[in-house]
């Protein structure tokens, strides 16, 4: 069945309406989809329809409500991953892997170490946006219930505030010799609000992690090797999903 997020407001008791170009187009000129033709939609926000074409022109589909659900692709955490900002388009494939591995929301981070500069407002809310559109498109090819948000920049300092909203806050470093995910997770079972911060390429400076610590982080190992920045986030985030029975089945 096609599947098509639409945005809650569009979105009545009975009646759904598809307006936005791109789909519009979809659905009239590429799937050539007619009256009667059974859909399924998403709002973004966890809520499924199915859904059956009542109206299909070239400006505006509308739908007729059968079924509404809860998706059945979300894990029963929510995670964010706050991210050392990496040069290039590394961005783009963290953001697309950690989508389709249920990831709830991405937070750029600038560190001591990060390279990037942000030139300045403007500049940032061009690149969010591109960064979002990337998790819109992976969110839908993999069937998401949620649109994972890529949210603006925060500074090191910044991050230090907002962490006590997490259950739990792993940093991944990779001077930490012992202590895994596994563990903390196995410790901690109760934690929903989960989150991850991985460095830049340079890494972390000794003094973030430890400044990190003293507000209630933990430093985890992924292992011996030194991961890539790109690399680190959704490793971390597949140890937690997997831990919590999310990924690999029984
Ligand atoms: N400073 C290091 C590499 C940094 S790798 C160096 O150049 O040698 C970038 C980020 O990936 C790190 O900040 C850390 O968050 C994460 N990372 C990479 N390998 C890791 C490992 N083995 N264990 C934990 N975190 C790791």
């Amino acid at each position: 069945m096609h599947r098509f997020f639409v945005h809650k407001g569009n979105i009545s008791e009975e009646e759904i309406i598809i307006d936005h170009v791109e789909d519009v187009k979809h659905i009239v000129k590429v799937l050539r989809l007619s009256k009667d033709d059974i859909i399924e939609v998403c709002d973004g926000e966890n809520q499924e329809y199915i859904a059956k074409l009542s109206i299909v022109d070239k400006t505006q589909v509308k739908a007729t409500i059968l079924e509404k659900k809860e998706s059945q692709t979300e894990a029963q955490i929510c995670v964010t991953l706050f991210q050392g900002i990496p040069k290039s388009t590394k961005m783009d494939l963290i953001i697309q892997k950690c989508t389709e591995l249920g990831i709830n929301k991405i937070t750029p981070v600038v560190t001591e170490r990060t390279i990037v500069q942000l030139k300045d407002k403007k500049a940032e809310e061009k690149k969010i946006d591109r960064w979002q559109k990337i998790a819109d498109t992976a969110a839908k090819q993999c069937k998401r219930g949620v649109i994972p948000k890529i949210d603006m920049p925060l500074h090191y300092r910044e991050l230090l505030e907002c962490i006590s909203q997490y259950d739990l806050v792993i940093v991944a470093y990779e001077e930490e010799q012992d202590l895994g995910i596994k563990s903390i997770l196995q410790a901690s079972k109760k934690s929903k609000k989960i989150a991850i911060v991985v460095g830049p390429e340079g890494g972390f400076e000794k003094e973030e992690v430890e400044g990190l610590k003293e507000v209630g982080a933990k430093s985890v190992t992924l292992g011996p090797r030194i991961l890539r920045t790109e690399t680190a986030g959704f490793v971390a985030l597949g140890i937690v999903m997997y831990e919590i029975g999310d990924l690999g089945g029984k």
